[in-house]
């Protein structure tokens, strides 16, 4: 396999040539990051193999990356690290649609980077979790619920005190005061 990928910035592929062979062509990402966080976690590591396929004039980038992250734990607190897939599965063309595809750069250097930060965005935790049983910091105090004990009781709406029934009935009217 030829090598495709330029030492300075290595998520940049010159195009023509990255599909010179029969279209398509693998690209290893081993990316390490420090600026791409939400409020909840942030993103340390993307690594992985992505696939470039060209196929008219467009340029499918697909493959499955895994994404290593940290952040709080929403119970407890502390700061606890994970790695999730991250799925790529996105297309370049010459007249791209917003929002949907990207475009093709006119000087055909494929910069792989502001794609791949929009997804890391999207799949980066939004409540991490240290452990499925963490119990959170004070658990005598303040009990998490287990996963098992969901769905029981809290399903159910009490049923409606008979002496409130008729509130629901009743209709007000707003008078605007000026
Ligand atoms: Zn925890």
């Amino acid at each position: 396999m030829e090598e495709t990928t330029n030492p300075e910035t290595p998520l940049c592929f010159d195009l023509p040539k990255l599909l010179k062979r029969g279209g398509t062509a693998t690209i290893q990402i081993d990316w390490d990051l420090e600026e791409v966080s939400t409020t909840y976690s942030q993103a340390h590591h993307l690594g992985g193999e992505l696939r470039a396929e060209a196929s008219g004039d467009k340029v499918v980038v697909s493959g499955e990356l895994n994404l290593g992250w940290s952040g709080p734990c929403r119970r407890c607190l502390e700061t606890t690290r994970g790695v999730d897939e991250l799925a790529v599965s996105e297309i370049y063309e010459t007249d791209s649609t917003d929002g949907e595809t990207f475009e093709i750069p006119l000087n055909q250097i494929l910069d792989l980077r502001p794609m791949l930060q929009e997804l890391m965005l999207l799949a980066l935790p939004l409540t991490p979790l240290c452990s499925y049983d963490c119990r959170g910091p004070i658990p005598e105090e303040y009990p998490a619920r287990s996963p098992g004990s969901q769905g029981t009781e809290q399903d159910i709406d009490p049923p409606i005190d008979p002496r409130w029934e008729a509130l629901g009935a009743l209709t007000f009217e707003q008078k605007e005061d000026t």
